[in-house]
């Protein structure tokens, strides 16, 4: 615990993350490695808050180009968190962890209602709480549901997992002269339009000082590498 700069984190995993070379929805196997990389953090003290995206299984702008109501949509979005949030409370659980599901949409059978000062004793029984249907609203993201949820956790940090190694000034798939910053400020992001998180988001951070770090989810050891204040990623800082 002593190499750590963090001791309570909200981890944002796309939906993405979760999905197998199909392409689409959940493969158990990729879950199961996600919480066996997360166990090493929860083992060394670290309390972790997961908010889940569900991008992998149905995402409300998509529905609504294609002619749905955009709020009809967006719920439909909400469930498929849900759906991704059960699959990774299995994989916590079968790796010895204990998680609770706590869902922004009330749904009793399967999840905890979101209670702020109880997803908070959560965290400090050492169980992950995995937050579910993002800020139970349509017209947001998970990833304003995750600054959300590392604000009112009183996170100390959020931990943005990607596909990528951090943020660059340029597309570095597109553009191999493209520079990665180790830190930047939230203000930088917005001004040079990096596309890191929605700009809803981006503001909810930036207005309460809420640091983020963002990695590649690949990389071996990120998680513990990330909290350590090891050059993993980007830091954003308020
Ligand atoms: N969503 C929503 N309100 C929220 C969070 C999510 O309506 O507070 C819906 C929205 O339709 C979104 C979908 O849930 O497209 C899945 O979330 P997101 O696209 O953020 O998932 P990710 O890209 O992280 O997989």
């Amino acid at each position: 615990m002593t190499d750590y700069k963090y001791k309570r984190v909200l981890l944002k995993l796309s939906g993405e993350a979760l999905m197998g070379e199909g392409g689409y929805g959940i493969d158990p196997k990729v879950v199961d490695h996600l919480a066996k990389e997360i166990k090493v953090i929860h083992d060394d003290g670290i309390e972790v808050g997961v908010v889940v995206g569900g991008g992998n299984i149905f995402r409300g702008v998509a529905g609504a180009a294609g002619g749905m109501d955009r709020a009809q949509a967006d719920y439909m979005g909400m469930l498929a968190t849900v759906m991704n949030a059960l699959a990774l409370q299995d994989g916590f659980e079968r790796n010895g962890m204990t998680a609770r599901v706590m869902s922004a949409i009330k749904m009793d059978e399967v999840a905890e209602p979101y209670i702020r000062r109880r997803a908070i004793k959560h965290l400090e029984k050492g169980y992950i709480a995995i937050f579910a249907a993002g800020s139970g609203n349509p017209y947001f993201t998970t990833d304003t549901a995750a600054a959300l949820r590392a604000c009112e956790i009183d996170a100390d940090c959020l931990m943005k997992a990607t596909k990528v190694d951090g943020i660059y000034d340029a597309d570095p798939m597109k553009n191999p002269d493209a520079k990665r910053f180790d830190t930047i400020t939230y203000r930088e992001v917005l001004t040079r339009d990096l596309k890191v998180m929605d700009a809803t988001a981006t503001a909810l951070c930036s207005d309460n000082n809420m640091s983020m770090i963002v990695f590649n989810i690949d990389q071996p050891h990120v998680f513990a590498d990330a909290l350590k204040g090891l050059p993993v990623g980007t830091t954003v800082v308020g």
